[in-house]
Parts: C-alpha cells; structure tokens; sequence
C-alpha cells in the first residue's frame, strides 16, 4: 500500500510536468515536440538530469543551470500537485476502476486549472481524450448497457449547459459560459449521471462564488474562468458520491 502510494506520487511528478508543459503549447499554439525542452530566457536545452520532475528544480536552487535566471514556480506547483492527487486518488479508491477514473479527474483538474486561469481555454486535446478513456473503463468496470444509459446522461447535462450557456450568452451580449465548460460537463453526466450531474452544477456555482466577488471587489474587468470550479465540483462529488445521494434522497424525500 505505502510503495504503491509513493510509486504513484512520483509518476503524478512526471504527469505533472508532461502536462504543464503540453497545456503551454497548446494554448499558445506551439509543437507540442519540438523543440524538445528548454529554458525559456536562454534556449539552453534542458538535459535528461534537469529534467526531473521536483528533484531538478530543488537541486538547481530554483534557476537556469546556464543563464542563473529564476525558473517559474508553475512547473515544480504542477508537479507537486499531480503527484499529491494520484496518490490520494488511491488512498481513497485503492484497487478498483475508481482509482483510474480519478487519476483522470487528478489529470483534468491539473490542466484545466493551468489553461482556464492562464489563457481561458479548455483544451479539447484534453477534454476528448479523457472523455475516450473514461468510456473504456466504465465498459470494463460495468457493462454496455451502463455505458449508453451514462453517455445519454452525458448528453442530457451536456445539452443543459448549452441552453444556460445560450440563454445567458443572449442576456448578458458576450459570452456566459465558455464552450469548454458546457464540454466538460459532459463527462460529469456521464460519471454523476442526472440527479449528481445537477448538484455539480451548483455546487460548481457554490464554489466560484467567493472568487466572482472578490474579483468584482478588486474591480478586475472582464470573464472569469469556470472551468476550475467546474472540476473540482465534479471531483469533490465523485468521491463522496454516495454522501451526496444519501443527502439528495432525503432532501427529494425518497
Ligand atoms: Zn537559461
């Protein structure tokens, strides 16, 4: 259990900083291979030792190994972070086909969170994909049937989404909701299913609410980003599933 936890927190470091990497080409429209990694300030390229996730950074004392200039504090976050939620995912999960499906989540709340915040976009490389994977494991994990009757759910709150998004798009005259956001509740349809794909939604609003205000009271212009609240909502729901059914139930008097 313990080598296992470990195992996983060190390959979450080089999840982390394959997707911190990826999701700052993607965003800003570069090749997502070449060229092959180096310092941004310098062009020096990076070699295989100053490439590992964590262990580099803190041995470098946080800068170029050439140029001496200060290295960004995103990658070693991003790292960190992605290491720290694999191994949560299977502290809580442990062997079974949930452990996956919340490295998956682990994997789009770290990418949403970088791509969202930094450049308003959810990535549809991303979004496909793990939408893809997560249809493979709820095929192993249940059966076809489960499979079609979660994409129909997928879809229903999928289609929600797009009539708030256009109702509000029409109200306010710019854009409510972004298109990732109505995409990415798709896969919270297809993992909450009805009922828990709308108290996302609301607990997803929850969430992002201190932040609008805080950003109305430093007068900052402009959207803000919903696609990481979104995330952790679906997140936070999927693991204490059965907490928030058992509320609902009682709340809906079932
Ligand atoms: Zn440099």
């Amino acid at each position: 259990m313990v080598y296992i936890t470990i195992l996983l927190f060190v390959v979450g470091t080089f999840f982390g900083s394959f997707y911190a990497c990826i999701v700052n080409r993607l965003c800003k429209n570069e090749s997502i291979i070449k060229p092959g990694s180096h310092c941004e300030n310098c062009k020096h390229r990076l070699t295989w030792y100053e490439l590992i996730p964590v262990f580099s950074y803190l041995i470098q004392g946080g800068k170029c190994r050439k140029c001496r200039i200060k290295l960004s504090k995103e990658y070693i976050i991003t790292e960190i972070v992605t290491g720290l939620l694999f191994a949560l995912s299977f502290i809580i999960f442990e062997f079974s086909y949930n452990t996956l499906i919340m490295i998956i989540l682990s994997s789009l709340l770290v990418t949403i969170f970088i791509s969202d915040f930094k450049y308003m976009i959810i990535l549809d490389e991303i979004l496909i994909p793990a939408a893809i994977m997560l249809v493979i494991i709820l095929f192993f994990q249940y059966d076809i049937q489960f499979v079609l009757w979660s994409l129909l759910k997928g879809l229903i709150i999928f289609v929600i989404l797009l009539v708030v998004k256009l109702l509000g798009d029409k109200a306010y005259k710019q854009e409510s909701l972004g298109w990732g956001d109505v995409k990415l509740s798709f896969i919270a349809g297809l993992l909450l299913g009805f009922k828990l794909g709308l108290v996302y939604l609301f607990v997803g609003a929850f969430i992002a609410l201190p932040y609008g205000i805080i950003l109305r009271l430093l007068k900052k212009e402009g959207v803000m980003p919903f696609g990481p609240f979104l995330i952790t909502s679906l997140s936070i729901i999927f693991i204490f599933s059965s907490t928030f059914n058992y509320i609902l139930n009682i709340l809906l008097g079932v």
